[in-house]
């Protein structure tokens, strides 16, 4: 089956950045949000991050053109019943992507896929509400989306060998790395990383070193390119406790607790770079 029309389900950060790669790829997208402000956002992201992209000659304009073009934004959830692959990049709430799945179940036809970009919740268990699981897979993409390489390609339980091998192709037709990973908590990305910006928390916490000591030994002893604590401003301190919250509960060992300074700092909503505060400041 050949994948010209793709879904997006969810405008916000990684939709976007989905929605661009796909549309730079020659595919034609409908992007779907809740409310038309969500979309008019998301297409004033791609907008500038193609217009990046023609500055940096990567692009000429008319590509850029072509790719916004090609981006259909849409509040009805119905106006995706004609794509031939999905990719739900919503809140990473069970309970709403449940109801997508169920919904995109439903309209699309039987043998399209449906995949999810979610960082923790379960395949197996979005792909059981369905009554296609063997077409249900996770499709994980990096922040931001356009520019970082790696795809996470998460196999359900019941994933078939098909499903797999047509999203792997995919990936590779958008120019990225598809790595084969089987579903459990956080996957391979976050339940690495995610132990390790909690670790440098309690470093903080416990007086070990500054914020800026401990980034400073991963970027000149490590080679990281920024330190656990910018990255965990980055990627949010919500976003990090919520993460931590899954391998804690679906691993159940004690390692996986959050760091409570980090709780604390959710509680008082210094939330990273979003919210102005975090393990640093930032100004706008
Ligand atoms: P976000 O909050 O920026 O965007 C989510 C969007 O989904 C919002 O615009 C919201 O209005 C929309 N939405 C909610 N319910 C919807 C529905 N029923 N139908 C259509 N749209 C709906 O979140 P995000 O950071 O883009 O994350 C989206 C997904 O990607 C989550 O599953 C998250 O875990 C995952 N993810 C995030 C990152 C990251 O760095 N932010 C990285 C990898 C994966």
């Amino acid at each position: 089956m050949e994948i010209t029309t793709v879904g997006v389900v969810g405008a916000g950060t990684m939709g976007n950045g989905i929605a661009h790669v796909f549309a730079s790829h020659g595919n034609h997208v409908i992007l779907c949000d809740v409310e038309q402000r969500f979309l008019e956002r998301a297409l004033g992201s791609i907008s500038k991050n193609l217009e990046r992209e023609v500055a940096k000659n990567k692009i000429t304009a008319e590509d850029r053109s072509a790719a916004l073009a090609r981006i259909q934004p849409v509040t009805e959830r119905q106006r995706l019943a004609g794509c031939d692959f999905v990719v739900e990049a919503a809140t990473e709430k069970f309970e709403i992507k449940a109801q997508l799945f169920r919904e995109l179940d439903a309209m699309c036809r039987p043998d399209v896929i449906l995949a999810s970009n979610t960082s923790s919740i379960s395949i197996t268990r979005l792909a059981a509400l369905t009554h296609r699981p063997q077409q249900v897979i996770g499709m994980h993409f990096f922040n931001p989306v356009p520019v970082m390489k790696l795809v996470e390609v998460i196999r359900g339980l019941a994933t078939s060998q098909e499903t797999y091998e047509t999203v792997r192709a995919l990936a590779v037709k958008l120019d990225k790395s598809p790595v084969e990973v089987n579903d459990a908590p956080g996957f391979v990305s976050n339940r690495v990383l995610m132990p390790l910006l909690n670790e440098a928390m309690y470093a903080v916490m416990e007086g070990v070193a500054t914020a800026q000591a401990v980034d400073e030994v991963f970027k000149l002893g490590m080679a990281h390119p920024m330190g656990p604590l910018t990255l965990a401003d980055f990627i949010g301190l919500d976003v990090c406790l919520d993460i931590m919250r899954v391998l804690q509960e679906g691993l159940g060992d004690p390692k996986y607790r959050p760091c409570p300074l980090l709780i604390r700092m959710v509680d008082a909503g210094w939330l990273g770079r979003k919210s102005g505060r975090g393990f640093y400041t930032y100004s706008s």
